[in-house]
């Protein structure tokens, strides 16, 4: 049945955020879908900023907003602002009050917070017949409304006996979302709608505006909630990392986050794991969305990141490096011979410091990681590399157990267990410089 509809109508879908911050993780995935759903069928995605509740409003989001989704490729056929729109709004809400389906209100505004559930379902101002203040929906009495949720597929219903007259318009002229949104998704000729999950309880609202609005209501989707691994709970801003700029500021790269946030909540028919955009977009399918909430797992991020900064070029990843990652007074020289080393063992971008500082300072040497006999082993590798004998034959040479020498060696050079190849980094960092620094830890306790 989705598909056929698909066919007929032009798809048009909308990111529709407000302008409050920094994007959430959960809300580029939400974008993602919606460019994929519009893109894959040809149709247009819209990019809605929804400003209308100016006290949440943050000084430059927006520009940091559009500045992230286009390092994401997400690019949007149509921009809207609401705040640019406010007269539509309040013809819609006054044509309603006209119609019957809304009145005015003159109460003092609640408290945001009690705009629930919890609040009375009936305002008593709907039958006072006022002439200015809020604009409020007039929910009828015991009528069942529902609708097909494609992201979950199934009917989904509610009486109107547990939906509250919801604020539409303020009483200073500014709409709430309730209004805004449905107004234009109606003028935009949005087909799809997808949103987030907290949105699912004011849906009966959306449905009896969207039919006292007329024209045709747009197929309603709402995405599962992404749950942090360890708590099982929906991601917190004070407890997890949830904002796209985080993600990009520990060394993730766009086109590694957008292939994990992919299969967070969609998956396709063949298992397949790793998509570009334009790959996503050709193999996306309405029906591949999932119904469980998913799992927000890091070292699945990490895997694509590492896979992602593997297909860059050298050079290529020295300029994202360059990017706040590498070390004070890094010399370049060096660099590009470090990182092919790195490439293949780093999944993040800020991983480059901690696994390659020590090229550029000497770290200091945790003894206590050292093993027993490290004298003996730092002693014959300072002899080898003195009289240029290869590092390999030592232990055997010596009766030293492999895994222990080279262990004791990537300690004293580096001061960490993970390191790149200890030999090519021996030749890299030079002899001299290498011999100091296992002397120093022979010498020193
Ligand atoms: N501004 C709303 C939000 O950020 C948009 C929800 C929607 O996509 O309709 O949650």
């Amino acid at each position: 049945m989705i598909k056929s509809k698909l066919k007929m109508d032009k798809i048009r879908t909308r990111f529709a955020p407000s302008p409050t911050g920094f994007l959430h993780i959960g809300s580029l995935r939400t974008a993602l879908y919606a460019y994929a759903l519009a893109k894959h069928n040809g149709g247009d995605f819209l990019l809605r900023i929804e400003d209308t509740d100016q006290k949440r409003e943050v000084p430059g989001a927006l520009e940091a907003l559009q500045t992230t989704l286009k390092k994401f490729g997400l690019t949007w056929d149509e921009f809207y602002t609401q705040s640019e729109r406010l007269p539509l709004y309040s013809s819609a809400a006054k044509k309603l009050v006209k119609d019957g389906h809304a009145f005015y209100c003159d109460c003092k505004p609640k408290n945001a917070k009690l705009e629930g559930f919890s609040q009375e379902l009936r305002d008593p101002c709907r039958n006072k017949s006022l002439k200015s203040g809020a604009i409020k929906l007039k929910v009828p009495d015991d009528k069942v409304v529902s609708y097909c949720d494609f992201v979950h597929k199934k009917e989904i219903s509610w009486n109107t006996d547990t939906v509250y007259d919801a604020t539409l318009l303020k009483s200073d002229g500014f709409p709430t979302y309730h209004l805004a949104a449905m107004v234009d998704d109606l003028s935009m000729k949005i087909s799809h709608i997808l949103r987030g999950h907290d949105w699912l309880p004011s849906t009966p609202i959306h449905l009896l505006v969207f039919d006292y609005l007329g024209g045709k209501r747009p197929e309603i989707g709402h995405l599962t909630d992404i749950l942090s691994a360890e708590t099982g709970k929906k991601l917190s801003k004070r407890r997890d990392s949830v904002f796209v700029e985080q993600f990009l500021d520990m060394g993730y790269l766009p086109e590694a986050i957008l292939n994990f946030v992919m299969l967070l909540g969609w998956a396709p028919k063949d298992n397949r794991e790793l998509f570009s955009l334009g790959e996503f977009v050709k193999n996306f399918d309405i029906n591949g969305f999932q119904d469980a909430n998913p799992r927000f797992f890091y070292n699945k991020l990490n895997w694509f990141n590492g896979h992602y900064i593997r297909q860059k070029t050298d050079k290529e990843l020295i300029e994202l490096l360059k990017n706040g990652f590498l070390p004070e007074n890094t010399d370049m020289e060096l660099l590009s011979k470090i990182v092919p080393l790195v490439k293949e063992r780093i999944a993040k971008l800020s991983d480059f410091s901690s696994f390659a500082g020590f090229f550029f300072e000497k770290k200091e040497v945790d003894k206590t990681l050292l093993g027993k006999n490290y004298k003996e082993h730092l002693s014959k590798a300072v002899e080898a590399l003195e009289r240029g004998i290869l590092l390999d034959k030592i232990p055997e040479e010596n009766g030293f157990k492999v895994g222990d020498f080279f262990m004791d060696l990537r300690i004293a050079i580096a001061g960490s267990k993970f390191t790149p190849p200890i030999n090519e980094s021996i030749e890299i960092l030079g002899k001299e410089e290498s011999i100091e620094r296992l002397k120093k830890v022979i010498s020193n306790n």
